[in-house]
Order: C-alpha cells, then structure tokens, then sequence
C-alpha cells in the first residue's frame, strides 16, 4: 500500500526528519513504515509557530467556524485515504476504520455549530456580571493508539473553536494516520495554528514540560496522566486528562439476554476491546447468569477475528505487543487461578498479534483481569444474587470512567445506574458517545470532561466582567 504524505507538519510545512522510528502493522507485525523522530529543537518550533499564530487566530470566531467546518470536509473527502492507513497501524477493520475518520469529521462539524451563549451571572442594581471565554493559548494535545483520528479530533475541534493553537502529537504506536491528517489540513488550517509532530514517549514528557504551552490535553493511560498531571503543575498549565477504565455492567434480574447479547458483545469487544469507555465486567444477577454466559459465549465465538484488510473481519489484532503479552497475561493468570473459559483463552497462531476472543467465568474481585483494566478481548462475567452487593462491588475501584445497568424496567434501571460512581452512566446501552455528550471520567479514570459545550470551557479560561451601576 502507498502511504500518503507522512512527514510532520510545522508551521504550515511539511518538515524533513533525520530520525525516525519503526511503525509495524499488527496483523502481520512487519515494519510498515519509518515515523518521523522530533527533534528538540523542531519541538520548540512547532511550540513557537503556534504561539505566532495565535495572536491572529484568537481574534476571528466566524472565520474558525468557517475553517473548522472545512476541515470536516477536508476529513470526508479524505476518508478513503485516511481509513487504510489507520487499519495499517492500528488493526482494526478497514469499514470500521472509515467510521472513524467520519465521526471524526462529524466533532469538526458540531464545534464548527456551537453556540456559545452570553452567560450574565448577575444584573441588577449592583451592577453587571458577564463571564467572558479567553483561549488559554497553546495547547499541547497528546493521544493513544486505540482511535488515534478521533481523539485527536475531541481536542483539536473545541481547541481551535476557542481560538487556541494546538501542537498534536500521536502515539509512538500509530502515528501515521494522525501526521497524514496534519498534511491534509495544512490547505485548510493557517500556518501555525495546527502542528503535528511524532516521537517516542519523552517526545510526550518533553511537552508537558515545555513553557510555551498553556495546557495539555491528553488521552491516555492513568499512569502516564498521573506523571502529565505531576509535570504540567510545575508552571500550573491546565490539564484535561481522559485516562483508563473499568467499565462494569450490571444486569439485572429481569434482562432478557437474548435482545441485548449483540449489544453486550460490540460494548466488550469492539476494537477488540481497546476501548477506555468498553464494558470490561459484567455483572449479572444469579437467575440470568447461565443464559447470558451462554449467549454471549455463542457470540463471542462466532466473532470473525483477522487482519482487517480481509473481507467480513469483525476483530482485528491486539494493537501491540506488549498489550498483547499483557492481555495474554491476564487471561492465562486468570485460567491458572481457576477461571473457566467458555471460550477463548489463548493466543491465536501468528504472525500477529491475535488473541482468541474470550469469555471468563469462576471469577471474583481479587482476580487482576476483575480489577484492572484489560483493555483486550477478554471479558469476565460474575454472578450476583443482591443489588446492593451488585453495586458495592462495581463501585470497589479506583476506576470511574463508564458503567451501565440493564432491565426491561427502565426507571428501576435508572435508579441503580444513579448509584454507580463513574462520569457516564448508561441504561441499556454503553458507550453513548457523541459531539454533544460530555464525557469524562470519576476518580482515577480522569480530570475534567471533553465533548460538548463542557469540552469548550476546559480550552477556555473563564474571565468575570463586572461593571458597577
Ligand atoms: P499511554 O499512557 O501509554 O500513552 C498515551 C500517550 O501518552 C502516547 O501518545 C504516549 O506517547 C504519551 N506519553 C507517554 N509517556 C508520556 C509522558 N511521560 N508524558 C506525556 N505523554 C506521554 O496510553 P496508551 O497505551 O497509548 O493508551 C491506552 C490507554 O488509554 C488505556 O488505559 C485507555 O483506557 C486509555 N484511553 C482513555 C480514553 C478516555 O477518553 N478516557 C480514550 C482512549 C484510551
């Protein structure tokens, strides 16, 4: 396959490399390409054209809708080049990759339509409240390998809606698709105001600590946010950080497995369960238990997995490889502790990095595929016979990104999901993400929220405006 334009965008210009580093295909775990190495001091450029541009880019709201809007057309129009790149690097199917790229167009679109409402907190005989959103400058944007186009766009849409300029940077992992859409935005984008650079891991810490940026907005792993978090409080730059999760599920007593054991199967498993908001427990109650395992087992096994370049694929690779001995190692602890798998449990023949799709039962707390996040196609189903213990027990975590109860009863549903501590919380359903939803996690799984109006503040910082009467 012919690889588009993947050099590193500075200033508005493609920019040489001397460096680079190895991006591998995870179906076959070829070299698929050479990404390019940021320097130190192409770093501190792309920080200082960013700083250039804002000046200008802050003062135009209609002409960042007007860009914002033809970014999103430059991204459809780009799809059909932009979605094989991604399944080159990522894994996942390319049908499923092409959604991407348009769900990525679609943040573009919504942040290129939001209305942002005059907010007077006071006017009276006192005087007058306004608050006022100032850009807070130059963003730092740090993303993972699991949707890298996507999230990129959850930062880079309301970040540039405020009239921030942004410097993007990918994971190590799948930097390609990420530097092609910086070559295909620099037509529509002015020179500076979006920059995307790739590197290794320091490339991130180097960032974090640079003094240009006024914020870092990054997705990724709790431990990573933890030290980007640490890193951004020596010059208090503002953080957004969308970290890991633990979603459980919860069904209760009166589900009926058989409509809901497709739903159960795409929230687990979809991009192989790399996923930070995919359910990664479930929790069913002891009357539904044995039909549930069942179904879902039926499911699961019939899920085709392979490279996502092949017809009717449904799962594609662990992204890699030291995820893929990570979730190895999960399962097989799991299986050696006396978990039953109904189906699935081992790595598939390579190359590749493939694991069998699984289901696990005979599982407690205490288990680390129960208490941590696996990020991978392994999914541990428990029994329970009490709601409260139901609830207790999926609330037991440093985790607090997603969670979801489930019953024909939906107020009675609702009632449980109100209990559960965690930034979203869906009823019959996971994983309702959308341009206008906030999403973010509770405790460890994150700090502050991205996506509608909310995700716009975090790239703002708040001014009051009070005039006395
Ligand atoms: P990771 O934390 O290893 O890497 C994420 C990014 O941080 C990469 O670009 C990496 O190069 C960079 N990085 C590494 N060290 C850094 C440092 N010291 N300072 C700054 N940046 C640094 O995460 P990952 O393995 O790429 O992604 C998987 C994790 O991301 C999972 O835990 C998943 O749940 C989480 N995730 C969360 C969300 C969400 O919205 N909450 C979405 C997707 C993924």
């Amino acid at each position: 396959m012919e690889l588009p334009d993947i050099t590193m965008t500075i200033d508005g210009k493609s920019v040489p490399h001397v460096a680079g580093f190895d991006v591998l295909n995870p179906s076959t775990e070829q070299v698929v390409a050479q990404a390019p190495d940021c320097a130190d001091d192409q770093l501190d450029a792309a920080f200082d054209s960013a700083a250039r541009a804002f000046g200008d880019w802050r003062e135009d709201l209609p002409g960042r809708r007007q860009i914002l809007s033809d970014a999103a057309d430059a991204l459809v129009a780009n799809a059909e080049a932009l979605a094989p790149v991604l399944t080159l690097e990522q894994g996942r199917p390319v049908d499923q990759a092409a959604i991407e790229v348009h769900a990525a167009a679609a943040w573009f679109r919504y942040f290129a339509a939001l209305e942002i409402p005059t907010e007077i907190v006071q006017d009276d005989d006192a005087g007058r409240g306004e608050i006022i959103r100032k850009p807070v400058g130059v963003v730092g944007a740090i993303t993972p390998w699991n949707f890298p186009l996507l999230l990129a766009s959850w930062k880079l849409a309301p970040a540039l809606l405020a009239g921030n300029t942004v410097v993007l940077k990918p994971s190590p992992y799948t930097p390609l698709a990420t530097l092609a859409l910086g070559a295909v935005l620099r037509d529509v984008v002015p020179a500076g105001v979006l920059n995307v650079v790739s590197g290794r891991d320091p490339l991130g810490a180097a960032m974090t600590a640079h003094p240009v940026p006024r914020k870092i907005s990054f997705t990724g792993s709790i431990a990573t946010g933890k030290r980007v978090a640490a890193a951004a409080a020596d010059d208090l730059k503002r953080v957004t950080l969308e970290l890991g999760g633990n979603d459980p599920a919860i069904l209760l007593d009166d589900v009926e497995p058989a409509a809901i054991t497709e739903k159960l199967f795409q929230f687990s498993f979809s991009n192989s369960g790399q996923v930070c908001s995919a359910i990664k427990r479930v929790y069913v109650h002891e009357s539904r238990y044995a039909e549930v395992v069942e179904a879902l087992t039926e499911r699961v096994r019939a899920a085709r997995v392979g490279d996502g370049f092949t017809e009717g694929v449904e799962l594609g690779p662990i992204q890699n490889a030291p995820q893929y001995a990570r979730v190895s190692g999960l399962v097989s602890a799991a299986i050696d502790d006396g978990a039953t798998a109904t189906t699935g449990g081992r790595p598939m023949d390579g190359p590749g990095y493939f694991f069998e799709p699984t289901v696990l039962t005979g599982l407690v707390e205490g288990s680390a595929i129960v208490d941590e996040e696996q990020f991978g196609p392994a999914l541990p189903i428990m029994p329970y016979s009490r709601i409260e213990d139901a609830v207790q027990r999926a609330n037991a975590t440093n985790y607090g990104l997603g969670a979801s109860v489930w019953g024909t009863d939906t107020e009675r549903a609702t009632a449980v999901a109100g209990q559960l501590d965690s930034g979203s919380v869906w009823v019959n359903t996971h994983m309702a993400v959308a341009p206008n939803l906030p999403f973010g996690g509770a405790k460890w799984s994150g700090l502050g929220v991205e996506n509608g109006p909310w995700g716009y503040a975090a790239f703002t910082e708040l001014q009051l405006v009070f005039r006395a009467r």
